[in-house]
């Protein structure tokens, strides 16, 4: 997989981001791959060998959660 750098973040989250109500970038999220918490805005986007452009942790590659494996922080 390879890294795509990201200029509008906001931008790329609103026309990506797989459920309803993009959050900010400065919202904080927890992966429960790696139980991180992080601000939405250090995420990272990977292309696999599909094409797909997948919105992963920011621990990435080391971490393999993506989009659907955060969890908001009660
Ligand atoms: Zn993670």
């Amino acid at each position: 997989m390879k890294e795509l750098a990201i200029e509008d973040k906001q931008k790329f989250l609103q026309e990506n981001y797989p459920f309803e109500d993009p959050p900010n970038l400065t919202d904080k999220r927890r992966c429960i791959h790696c139980d991180t918490v992080f601000y939405v805005g250090d995420f990272k986007v990977f292309k696999d060998n599909t094409g797909n452009e997948l919105i992963c942790c920011p621990k990435a590659p080391d971490c393999n959660g993506t989009v659907i494996d955060w969890f908001r922080l009660l």
